[in-house]
């Protein structure tokens, strides 16, 4: 996988982060008048980032991930599509057949977050949990 390449955006974790971006883009986008491209990614990165650290998260995107999504949604490479069991909208090819979509958090691989980063970012939360008891 080239380190762009739009199956990175397809890939679990990286999806459900790059998902969670472009429904904060697309909100921005269709909600604030006068925002140009520059103002509408730096906020929408900034919320994205904000909500993931707050529970702890390692952020999967940089901005520049996420402007390269912008980029390749705006050539109709990619786009936001249903998931059929919990309608929130995820990232997907943009020509592939949506009607039997599930997204990751639906149905996860099964080795989904068994990384090593997510193993220390977890002990680390139970470490941060047992000093504030
Ligand atoms: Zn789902």
């Amino acid at each position: 996988m080239l380190p762009f390449s739009e199956d990175w955006y397809l890939t679990w974790a990286p999806n459900i982060h790059t998902s969670m971006f472009a429904n904060v883009y697309a909100f921005l986008e269709t909600y604030s008048d006068g925002l140009d491209r520059v103002d509408l990614l730096t906020r929408a990165y900034g919320l994205y980032a904000e909500h993931f650290q707050m529970q702890g998260e390692l952020l999967q995107m940089d901005l520049t991930r996420a402007w390269t999504f912008i980029r390749f949604r705006d050539a109709g490479i990619l786009r936001l599509a249903g998931c059929t069991r919990c309608r929130g909208k995820f990232v997907a090819h943009a020509h592939e057949p949506s009607h039997s979509m599930v997204c990751g958090i639906c149905r996860p691989p099964s080795r989904a977050g068994k990384t090593k980063a997510a193993a220390k970012a977890a002990l680390e939360r139970s470490v941060a949990l047992a000093q504030a008891a």
